[in-house]
């Protein structure tokens, strides 16, 4: 299934929650959500009862809209965290965080994820010295993530390394605004990973 590309707002609108898509529309005013927490559409202040199957398909939703993925690609990712030894849910959103656009967007070069996998394919990211244009690779404890030497100066990265030195960074992550690099110090625990969705139902969404 191809990747949505219209009005991301939409999509939280249909969530009936922030999945912060926008960059840092979502975190003024301005926000959809902030305006008109209403489904999308003629019929979005329907209200009416929802089966439990829709339940856990909506925390599902939820989860792949957050992370930007297609069916495909969120299910392939799934079926790795099954197979891992720990609980199946951490493990699912530890492997979502630990995507090299995820991380990108983590230490704040990039607004956006979706902007972050762009920024990746176009090269601008060196994995421990090494250039990686894969957004779905994985990073592990200790990688270091650099912005290449000579994209320094392309303007939207510079612009995002201004923002990234006043906000904060997920505790598992370190960042160096001066030198534009981070790195992963050791992979999340579920209390520092920030989503706003119940794993558990995800799971059973999977395993129905
Ligand atoms: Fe739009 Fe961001 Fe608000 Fe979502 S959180 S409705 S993407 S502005």
């Amino acid at each position: 299934m191809s990747r949505y590309t219209g009005p991301v707002c939409r999509l939280c609108r249909a969530e009936g929650t922030k999945l912060f898509l926008k960059g840092d529309r979502c975190y003024t005013e301005k926000c959809a959500i902030a305006r008109r927490n209403t489904r999308p559409g003629q019929h979005g202040a329907r209200k009416g009862k929802t089966s439990e199957y829709g339940i856990r398909l909506r925390e599902k939703q939820k989860l792949r809209r957050f992370y930007g993925l297609n069916e495909s690609q969120f299910a392939k990712m799934y079926e790795m965290a099954t197979k891992m030894p720990g609980q199946t849910g951490h493990d699912f959103l530890q492997l979502l965080e630990r995507r090299l656009d995820n991380v990108v967007y983590r230490l704040g070069f990039a607004v956006s994820r979706r902007q972050a996998r762009e920024l990746v394919r176009h090269g601008h990211f060196l994995v421990n010295g090494r250039k990686l244009d894969v957004p779905s690779a994985l990073l592990r404890a200790g990688d270091v993530v650099t912005v290449r030497e000579k994209s320094r100066d392309v303007e939207v990265l510079k612009q995002n390394a201004e923002v990234a030195s006043q906000r904060s960074v997920p505790g598992w992550l370190e960042v160096n605004p001066e030198t534009m690099s981070g790195r992963v110090v050791s992979l999340p625990t579920r209390d520092q990973i920030e989503v706003p969705v119940n794993e558990q139902l995800v799971v059973e969404f999977y395993a129905r």
